[in-house]
Formats: C-alpha cells, sequence, structure tokens
C-alpha cells in the first residue's frame, strides 16, 4: 500500500471531521418510500428526490420484471455496438413527446448526461456563462469541455446580461452557452428562463436547462421549459429519470439534429454500456403514466405546500423556494449536522446538506415531501421539527 495515499486520505478524512464537514452515510434497509427503515427504526423520510412515490410503483415494478424475462438483465454493449435495444428507441420517443421536442437521447445517468452534452457542444474555443449554485455534474461538464468558465451571479438577470456582452463583444469566443439548473436543487426556486431566452436571443447565446428537479415537478409533470411554453426556444433541456421518474438514467432533449448529433460525439453515448432494458421499460412506463395524469403531481405540491406552510409557521427560514424542495436554513455547519441528527432520533430522516454541496455558512436540512407521504406523516415531522428546534434555538 502507498504511504502517501495513506497519508493522503487521514489527513482529508481528518480534516474533514474536524470542520464539521464529513457526511456520514446511513444506509437504507429495504425500499426507499415516504418511510424508511434505518438501522431498525422508521423514519419519515424527507430527503428522497423520489418526487412522485414510482420508485416503488407496482406498475413499474411490473414493466421492469417483464422485461428482464424477455430482454434479461443487461444491455451487453454500448449504444453504438450494439446496447441500442428496442426498449431504448421506445423511451426516446416517448421522452421527446414529453417533453415537446423533436428527439431526446437517453443517458445512464443525469450526471453523465451533463458529462456528455456540454463537452459535446462546447469546446476551448468557447465560453460558458454558468449560474454560480449550478449542480456540480454541469461545473464538471463545463470543466470538461475545456471552455472558458464564466461564473454568473445567482438568478442575477443584470449580471448575466453583462457578462454575455462581455463575452460576445470581446471576439474571444467561437460560442457562448448559458448553463443554468432549471430548479435549484438546494433551494427550491426557479431559473427566470422567460427573461434568460430574451437576454439568449439578443447576445445569440446558446441555452442549456438541467432540470433534474424540474420533471415530474414543474410544468404539470413535463418540467421547467414546458411551464414557461419555451420548448422551441431552450437549445438543450437535459432531465434526469432517478428524481421524479423514480428509476435511473438522464436524457438531453431538443432537436433531431442535437440528438443526431450527441449520438456520435457523446463520449458516455459512445463508451459506456446503455442503461438496463428493465429499467429503460420502467422508465417509459413512468413518463407515459405523467403524460396521462397529473394526480401525482398535483398530490406532491399539495404535500409541499402543507409542509412548507407548517415550517414557516413555526419560524423557521425556508429561504425563497418556489417548489416542493423546502429547505430549513440553518447556517453553521455544525449546528445543521447537530439539527439533522436529533431529527433522526425523533422519528425524521432529512439530512443535512452543507458545504462543498452548499456555500459554507449556509448549512441547511432540506425537506422533499412526495406525493407519497400522508398528511399525518407530515404532522408528525412538523411537531418533531417544532421539538428539536426550539431544544436548538433554531425557533423560538
Ligand atoms: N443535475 C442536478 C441539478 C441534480 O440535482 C442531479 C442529481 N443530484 C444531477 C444532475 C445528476 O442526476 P443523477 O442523479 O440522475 O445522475
Amino acid at each position: 500500500m502507498s504511504k502517501i495515499l495513506n497519508e493522503f486520505l487521514s489527513s482529508n478524512l481528518q480534516e474533514l471531521k474536524d470542520n464539521g464537514l464529513y457526511n456520514e452515510i446511513n444506509m437504507v434497509r429495504g425500499a426507499n418510500g415516504p418511510v424508511i427503515d434505518i438501522d431498525g427504526k422508521e423514519l419519515i423520510n424527507l430527503s428522497s428526490n423520489n418526487y412522485l412515490g414510482l420508485a416503488t410503483d407496482e406498475k413499474l415494478k411490473q414493466a421492469a420484471k417483464d422485461t428482464i424475462d424477455s430482454h434479461g438483465v443487461g444491455a451487453g454493449a454500448v449504444r453504438t455496438i450494439n446496447g441500442t435495444l428496442d426498449v431504448h428507441v421506445e423511451l426516446e420517443e416517448t421522452l421527446a413527446e414529453f417533453k415537446g421536442t423533436e428527439a431526446a437521447v437517453a443517458f445512464q445517468s443525469g450526471f453523465n448526461c451533463n458529462m456528455a452534452a456540454i463537452q459535446a457542444v462546447m469546446n476551448k474555443e468557447d465560453a460558458i456563462l454558468s449560474d454560480e449554485l449550478n449542480h456540480a455534474s454541469i461545473i464538471d461538464g463545463c470543466r470538461l469541455s475545456r471552455a472558458k468558465i464564466i461564473r454568473v451571479n445567482h438568478s442575477d438577470m443584470d449580471d448575466l446580461r453583462k457578462k454575455a456582452k462581455e463575452a460576445t463583444e470581446s471576439g474571444q469566443y467561437k460560442k457562448v452557452m448559458y448553463i443554468t439548473d432549471g430548479v435549484f436543487s438546494m433551494d427550491g426556486d426557479v431559473a427566470k428562463l422567460p427573461e434568460i431566452v430574451e437576454i439568449a436571443k439578443e447576445f445569440d447565446l446558446i441555452t442549456y436547462v438541467d432540470d433534474a428537479h424540474g420533471s415530474g415537478v414543474m410544468g404539470k409533470g413535463a418540467g421547467t421549459v414546458k411551464h414557461f411554453g419555451l420548448e422551441k426556444e431552450v437549445d438543450i433541456q437535459m432531465g434526469t429519470l432517478s428524481k421524479a421518474i423514480g428509476v435511473v438514467g438522464g436524457y438531453i432533449a431538443g432537436t433531431k439534429e442535437l440528438a443526431d448529433y450527441l449520438k456520435v460525439a457523446a463520449r458516455p453515448f459512445l463508451f459506456s454500456t446503455s442503461l438496463t432494458p428493465g429499467d429503460t421499460k420502467a422508465i417509459n412506463e413512468a413518463v407515459k403514466m405523467l403524460m396521462a395524469s397529473t394526480e401525482l403531481h398535483d398530490r406532491l405540491w399539495e404535500n409541499g405546500d402543507y409542509l412548507k406552510k407548517g415550517l414557516k409557521e413555526l419560524g423557521f427560514n425556508i429561504g425563497n423556494s418556489e417548489t416542493p424542495i423546502t429547505p430549513c436554513i440553518i447556517g453553521d455547519e455544525k449546528t445543521t449536522q447537530a439539527f439533522s441528527k436529533r431529527l433522526m432520533e425523533e422519528g425524521v430522516y432529512a439530512k443535512s446538506i452543507v458545504f462543498p454541496t452548499v456555500p459554507r455558512g449556509t448549512g441547511r436540512v432540506r425537506n422533499m415531501p412526495t406525493a407519497a407521504h400522508t398528511k399525518e406523516m407530515l404532522d408528525e415531522a412538523l411537531e418533531i421539527y417544532e421539538k428539536v428546534g426550539k431544544e436548538l434555538n433554531v425557533i423560538s
């Protein structure tokens, strides 16, 4: 074993622990539903991205089982060799219909989508304007592209206009992109897409929206871009299949030419084995369900509004959330972690989120109510929040 590696690992781990930045990983026994079992204790689960409760849906499970019987458990190859199965083609057609675009390309994860598409479209002669609160996979995708990365203050349209003007008028870059989350996962706020599209038109920016947390949640389920009716304006829409859709994977939706190009230029498409057939069929089933009915979406929003109102009335700082994602912003990292730990001891699983996931000093416990929660569960969670909040002087 390398001595240098051992020293590196132990000093880094110790530093994280000393600064309250070391996140313990909890193992969930069984399914990730509205109530989860951790260490034999049942907890109300407010930390899952399974927004619509589809991860355990019977129809989806059956679709996966049937497809495992007919297609096996693995796709067998990357998409460009012979890993493009009938179920993948079917899913991509369904996704394009769902998003209101000409085409869609499925990837193995949402993270992979951002690795794939940003690098395929942008390169070192280009610049990317990127919202400062964008997800880590966007940041990594931008870095991989080797384009100049220009951070834009969070949802600050004046800053975007100023930096778009500077970048385009400098004549230094061949293409300029603006990339943003559709729904910001740590705060639950929504990107100002109508203004973004106007600025993009003015400066001929390529627009890229990562709608990992908006799909299934915004636009009656179809996402943030559709919520604003901008399907024909936003160039590249990215979404995950692991959150509201309940399975795993991601997709890029846009024009047919964009899809054709990604299929020859996006490295995870070319060099990583495609989604498993069972998952793919379950995803297809989920997307079709969302297109057929808004029932789960409506229940999600009802539960989100209920929890949000309750936490606000108790005196918690829930920030500027415009979606069911509801942070309780605590600030100090150590208090945030202690808060989350006490919630867990009392029966609520709401994970602490600290630096580097969010900026230093803005530690929070993030709540993700889902369509699968009952009012009784939410009431119980609120009672526990009140107790722990008073105990740790987070509320008075
Ligand atoms: N983008 C955003 C905004 C996300 O929140 C996430 C998931 N945390 C991803 C991309 C990656 O998606 P996935 O988990 O499906 O890989």
